[in-house]
This record gives C-alpha cells, sequence and structure tokens, in this order.
C-alpha cells in the first residue's frame, strides 16, 4: 500500500481501539486519508465478532471455524469493496447464490439468477408449497412496500408491515429473514430497518438479495488482510491490548501514553460504554458532560444473542450449502435453529455442520441438545457435537424506534461499530459503513 502524498498539518495522529470489521475499516479509511494509524486489538486474532475459532473434531483433528455461522448478501458493496481493496476476491472467498430459502422437506422459496424485480417476481411465483393466494398476498405487500418508496412509520415493526400476510409466507419467509437479517423476531423488530434491507436486497444493487456464503475463515476474509495491509503500510498495531481508559491533557488525546488529534473508540457498545466511563477522571468536566450524556445511551441499548452449534457425523451432507429449518417452541418440543450450514460444502472438513440459533436464549448444554435433537428430526442425522459458541451480545435487537448513540462522543473522540447511528442493523456491513463513515 502506497503511502498517500499530504501535508503534515493534515495528518491526523488517529488511535483506533478494537480490531473488529468496523475498526479495521476505520484504520484502512485513516490510512487511505494519509494519517498515521495505530490500532489496539484486546484479543490476539483480528475480527472481534467476526472471527477465527480453532476447535477439534470428534476424532480430534484440528479444524478452524468461526465464533459464529455468518453470511453476507450482495448488497453489503461496502464489506466487498473492502475485500478487494486489501488484495482478497470476494467471488473465490464466498460461494454467491441466489437467494434461497429451502427447507429439508424440499419447501420454500428460491430466486433464479434473474435481474431484478424479475427474480424476486419468479421466486414468489414458483415458491414451493405455496398456494396462489399466498403467492398473490406476498406481491401485492412488496409492491405497496415499493410504492411506499420502502418507508413506513419509525414506530412501526416488522409485523406491522407485514398484516394481512398468510401463516406460511411469514413462517418461511417474512420470519426467516427478519431473524437472520435483525437478529429479532418480526413482531419485536424494526419495520423501517427490515425495508432497508429489502430495498438494498431486492432492489439495490444488480445481485443485492444473493446470499454470499464464506468458504474461509471470518478473520481470513477481510481482518487478517486489512492488518497486513496497514502494517505494510507503516500503521501501528498492538494486538492482545487492551486498552482501559484515554485521558486529554488539553491538547491532545492520549492513548496507551501516546498523543493522539482523533481517537476512534471501534469496540462492541458494551466496551464502549467501559471505556468511556473510565475515563471521565482523566478529561475536563466539559468532555465529562459530553461522555457521560453519551455513554447513558449507549448503555441502555438492548442486544439479542446468537448461538452456532457445531457437529459432525462421518458421511452428513446437506441438499445445499444452507437450508433453512423449522423451528418452533412447544409445551412439548424445542427445535431452536434457524439455518444449518454445510461447511464440508463451503470449503471445511467433510460431514461437519453449523447450526444458527438468532435470538437464541437458554443455556449452551440445552441449546445443544436441543439443536442434536432437531437434527434427527428434521434432517434425520445422529451427529456428533464439535463445539457450540452463545454470543450474548452478538447484535442490537433491532426494535422498532430504537434510538442508537451518535458517532460523536466528544471533539476528536468518535465511536464507530454496528450499533452506532445508522441506516443498517448490526451486520458485517451496518459494522464496515459507520468504520468508513466516520472517517469521512
Ligand atoms: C454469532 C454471530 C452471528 C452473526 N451473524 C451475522 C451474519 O450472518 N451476517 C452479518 O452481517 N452479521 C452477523 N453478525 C453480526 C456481526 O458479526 C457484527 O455486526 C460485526 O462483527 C460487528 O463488528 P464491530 O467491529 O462493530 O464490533 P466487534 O466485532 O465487537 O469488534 C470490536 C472489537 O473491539 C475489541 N475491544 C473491545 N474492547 C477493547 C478495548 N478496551 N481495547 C482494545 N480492544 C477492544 C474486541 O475484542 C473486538 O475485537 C453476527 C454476530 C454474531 C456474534
Amino acid at each position: 500500500m502506497s503511502e498517500p502524498h499530504r501535508a503534515p498539518e493534515a495528518r491526523l495522529r488517529t488511535a483506533v481501539i478494537g480490531g473488529g470489521w468496523a475498526g479495521m475499516a476505520a484504520a484502512l479509511g485513516a490510512h487511505d486519508a494519509g494519517h498515521a494509524v495505530t490500532v489496539w486489538e484486546a484479543a490476539r486474532t483480528w475480527g472481534g465478532r467476526a472471527r477465527r475459532l480453532d476447535l477439534q473434531l470428534p476424532h480430534g483433528a484440528p479444524v478452524r471455524l468461526d465464533n459464529g455461522q455468518h453470511i453476507l448478501i450482495g448488497a453489503y458493496t461496502d464489506c466487498l469493496q473492502l475485500m478487494q481493496r486489501v488484495g482478497l476476491d470476494p467471488e473465490r472467498l464466498l460461494l454467491r447464490l441466489p437467494l434461497e430459502l429451502r427447507f429439508a422437506d424440499g419447501g420454500g422459496i428460491r430466486f433464479p439468477r434473474w435481474p431484478a424485480p424479475f427474480d424476486a417476481l419468479a421466486g414468489i411465483a414458483g415458491a414451493r408449497g405455496w398456494r396462489w393466494a399466498d403467492k398473490l398476498a406476498l406481491a401485492r405487500i412488496a409492491l405497496r412496500w415499493q410504492w411506499s418508496r420502502f418507508q413506513c412509520p419509525p414506530h412501526w415493526s416488522v409485523a406491522q408491515l407485514c398484516q394481512g400476510l398468510p401463516a406460511r409466507v411469514m413462517d418461511e419467509l417474512i420470519e426467516p429473514l427478519c431473524v437472520s437479517a435483525l437478529n429479532t423476531v418480526a413482531a419485536e423488530s424494526s419495520g423501517p430497518v427490515f425495508l432497508r434491507v429489502m430495498r438494498d436486497a431486492m432492489f439495490g444493487p444488480r445481485h443485492g438479495s444473493n446470499l454470499m456464503l464464506p468458504r474461509t475463515d471470518l478473520s481470513a476474509l477481510f481482518p487478517d488482510a486489512a492488518a497486513h495491509c496497514l502494517v505494510q503500510g507503516g500503521a501501528r498495531l498492538h494486538p492482545g491490548v487492551r486498552i482501559r481508559h484515554v485521558a486529554h491533557d488539553g491538547r491532545h488525546w492520549i492513548v496507551d501514553g501516546a498523543p493522539f488529534e482523533r481517537v476512534i473508540l471501534a469496540t462492541g457498545a458494551h466496551d464502549a460504554v467501559h471505556v468511556v466511563r473510565a475515563s471521565l477522571p482523566h478529561v475536563a468536566p466539559l468532555q465529562q458532560q459530553a461522555m457521560g450524556h453519551w455513554s447513558d445511551g449507549a448503555a441502555a441499548l438492548p442486544h439479542a444473542a446468537i448461538g452456532t452449534v457445531y457437529a459432525w457425523a462421518d458421511g452428513a451432507r446437506l441438499a445445499r450449502p444452507m437450508l433453512a429449518l423449522r423451528s418452533a417452541a412447544t409445551a412439548v418440543d424445542t427445535l431452536p435453529a434457524q439455518f444449518v450450514f454445510d461447511r464440508g460444502q463451503l470449503g471445511g472438513p467433510n460431514g461437519l455442520l453449523a447450526f444458527v440459533v438468532s435470538a437464541c436464549t437458554g443455556d449452551r448444554d440445552t441449546l445443544q441438545a436441543q439443536v442434536m435433537h432437531q437434527a434427527r428430526r428434521q434432517l434425520g442425522l445422529q451427529l456428533q457435537a464439535v463445539g457450540t459458541v452463545i454470543e450474548k451480545r452478538a447484535t442490537l435487537a433491532c426494535t422498532p424506534g430504537l434510538q442508537r448513540p451518535a458517532p460523536d462522543i466528544a471533539p476528536g473522540l468518535l465511536a464507530c461499530g454496528d450499533y452506532v447511528q445508522g441506516p443498517y442493523p448490526s451486520t458485517l456491513e451496518g459494522a464496515v459503513r459507520s468504520g468508513l463513515a466516520v472517517i469521512r
């Protein structure tokens, strides 16, 4: 990466605290704008909530997985561009598929490889197991969203937005889309945010609705290459170092003993609140006021958990790299997973499956046992557990009217991340856009 030419006074010393996708996007953005960048990351692995995790298969072989199974979509333009910016080829590292929500029993919806909106119309018309009344109701509501330019009152939920849709359309399309994009069930999800994602996916960039499934671990998908580019370009990177607080000496922000004109807090919301509150004794009263106000807002944000259950059986193979599952919770049975991925078809070892439980509740052992039972019931597979990861604060609970904190904490102290104000829900694209925006 070549060093851009800059007048010395325009070259800001920029500290980035947090090496997740938002932090790496911000660091690259600052570096490309000609600033001197230093990054600290508490963990030894880059990537934050989307990072590599090393586990073992039941027979002892090491396997490189992730702290949570992720999907990207074709509308994640900033993620895809940043991958290219650091020398990666998204089309090689991600398996691109037309939008498909197929269940193990063959039901569900699949878009053909056609331009929008014809792919959506053909997908709806061809939905398996749906009555014509289901298809017409969905087509009608999709047209209504388009006529209203994908806008709705700010306090509306997705359930309100979809009023009148038959139960089958809700169960087989809207609920799985909503829980995978917003990590929140339709009754509790923000209508405007859902519409924004739908607009970009269905009517945004070409192939915006495509699913893009990682064929490599999540650190290798962007953060590792970003770190490499930054080091090559002269940035200073400190993995394995947690920053407890920042200070202000009247002229500069001080991080880890060094002065900076600008500090970007790129941690998750919870850690940002800790750092900002621990910094209050080290700043002037006016800064204290702004920082106290900001941290109160960030501390009030609701979060939702995601569980990923990795399981293995010799010879296990799904009909497709990704299948939707019929999740349910009744008095007699809990079937918690909404999706299952065949990691064998995504560059991993054969027989390894990843089950995703969005908006998950309950403890690790119970979840794992429930998912094993669901695999037997719905896939006919007797699996052995490899590992279960529950990320308690996986994403914001994207509820209607949620007030997300602004990026400005105090002059020269900024926040970025998937929880900061922006049009996108807590996703990789939301994180990366926030990181780039804070530099702009
Ligand atoms: C299980 C799971 C599944 C998900 N699935 C999807 C999906 O399918 N698609 C999608 O788009 N999104 C998905 N997401 C959401 C996505 O991972 C996040 O939105 C995104 O990774 C957030 O990035 P971030 O950089 O804002 O924050 P983070 O990833 O949380 O990064 C913050 C970083 O700051 C570091 N840090 C914290 N405190 C300090 C400190 N004091 N000093 C130094 N460093 C510090 C942390 O270690 C961390 O690395 C999923 C998340 C999870 C957990």
